[in-house]
């Protein structure tokens, strides 16, 4: 019989192998996750663990919990698909697109649905993404729009439940970190999650996702570098209609193709297959919708009661999406799957 995997198996199968997501699960449920024995090393944009350790035998929670060991099952649910702006102010001023994600969150922390929400924020210094618990609606605020380079947010969910003992929580992420939550939850639970961190997470929301850039070449090479652009007076970054926009307040300070950072994209994006985060309750995203809208993705009943509460309360408005923005992100979940399982099958004919 083959024995248990391992860390080294992880190292040898997923992350040398250019194809880890950097959704932080594994370095979530590691056995030894009170000794910080395994972390992201953000300068190399991979797990890696404390130099000069040994894993303990019998161990690979890590490896089993990886979406990208083995992708989870994705089991039937629905897909309505709704055009949405906030009808908070606040949220308004400083939100991406319609806002939909912090309104969503902000009922949720409201009603009480959730004690906290795991979300990303940006360091005020150098841009750089972090992974926060949020309790309240101002640093929830804080955490509004998207960030367009790695952050391990699966990590927040073991800071939720060890820093704050909370015991029902939202999880906003990218497709494969909603994926990486439900290995979790479902081959997780008992067998390979030491931790017992499935089941906190009350409410998942997706954001739609192209790519994660990495850090080092899009922000310092080609922001900073490339166009002389001081990183401290970033205040907001967003690609919508494949364009780059950076901003300082209201005033752009560069507008770029996609197809110009293209090679900044992190290998483990390519192999990607889920635009819209499959594994969600609802899911967020720009495209389909006019600008300054959300275009959202109810998928679970838990997700449907949520959204109707956030409409039926004021936090939202929403109307059903116009059926060209339905096809055209039809069109682009196709398309992401395709480019994926063809990028795999070109690695795997050794063309890398
Ligand atoms: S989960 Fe176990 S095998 Fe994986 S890194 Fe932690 S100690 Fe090592
Ligand atoms: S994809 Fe996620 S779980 Fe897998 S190795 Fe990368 S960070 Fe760890
Ligand atoms: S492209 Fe895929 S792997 Fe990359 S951040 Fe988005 S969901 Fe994660």
């Amino acid at each position: 019989m083959e024995g248990k995997k391992d860390f080294g198996d992880l190292v040898r199968e997923v992350i040398d192998k250019g194809k880890c997501a950097l959704c932080g699960g594994c370095v979530a449920t590691c056995k030894l996750l009170d000794y910080g024995y395994l972390s992201v090393d953000f300068s190399e944009e991979r797990p890696v663990i404390r130099e000069g350790q040994r894993c303990p035998p019998d161990c690979g929670y890590c490896y089993y919990q990886c979406p990208r060991v083995e992708k989870p099952e994705l089991k039937e649910g629905i897909e309505e698909m709704y055009e949405v702006v906030t009808r908070d102010e606040e949220i308004k001023a400083v939100c991406q697109d319609g806002g939909a994600v912090t309104s969503l969150l902000a009922y949720a922390l409201d009603e009480r649905i959730v004690e906290g929400c795991i979300t990303v924020a940006v360091s005020d210094k150098d841009w750089k993404p972090e992974v926060r618990v949020a309790m309240d609606r101002s640093s929830l605020i804080k955490t509004a729009g998207t960030k367009y380079t790695p952050a391990a947010t699966l990590t927040g969910v073991a800071d939720a439940i060890l820093d704050h003992d909370l015991w029902s929580f939202a999880l906003v992420g990218t497709p494969c970190q909603m994926s990486s939550y439900e290995k979790m939850l479902t081959v997780g639970r008992d067998t390979h999650n030491a931790h017992d961190f499935s089941s906190r997470v009350r409410l998942r929301i997706g954001l739609f996702c192209k790519g994660s850039y990495s850090y080092e070449k899009l922000i310092n090479d080609f922001i900073a570098a490339r166009h002389g652009i001081n990183i401290n007076e970033i205040t907001k970054m967003q690609i919508s209609e494949n364009v780059l926009r950076v901003y300082a307040g209201a005033e752009e300070l560069l507008s770029a193709e996609i197809s110009e950072i293209e090679d900044y994209k992190r290998d483990g994006c390519k192999v990607c297959e889920d635009f819209t985060a499959l594994f969600s309750d609802i899911s967020v995203g720009n495209n389909g919708t006019p600008e300054g809208k959300s275009s959202v993705i109810v998928r679970t009943d838990f997700g449907k009661e949520v959204f109707e509460g956030a409409v039926e309360r004021g936090y939202i408005e929403a109307k059903p999406i116009d059926p060209s923005g339905a096809e055209l992100i039809h069109r682009l979940m196709k398309q992401k799957k395709e480019a994926g399982i063809a990028e795999k099958e070109r690695r795997m004919r050794g063309q890398k």
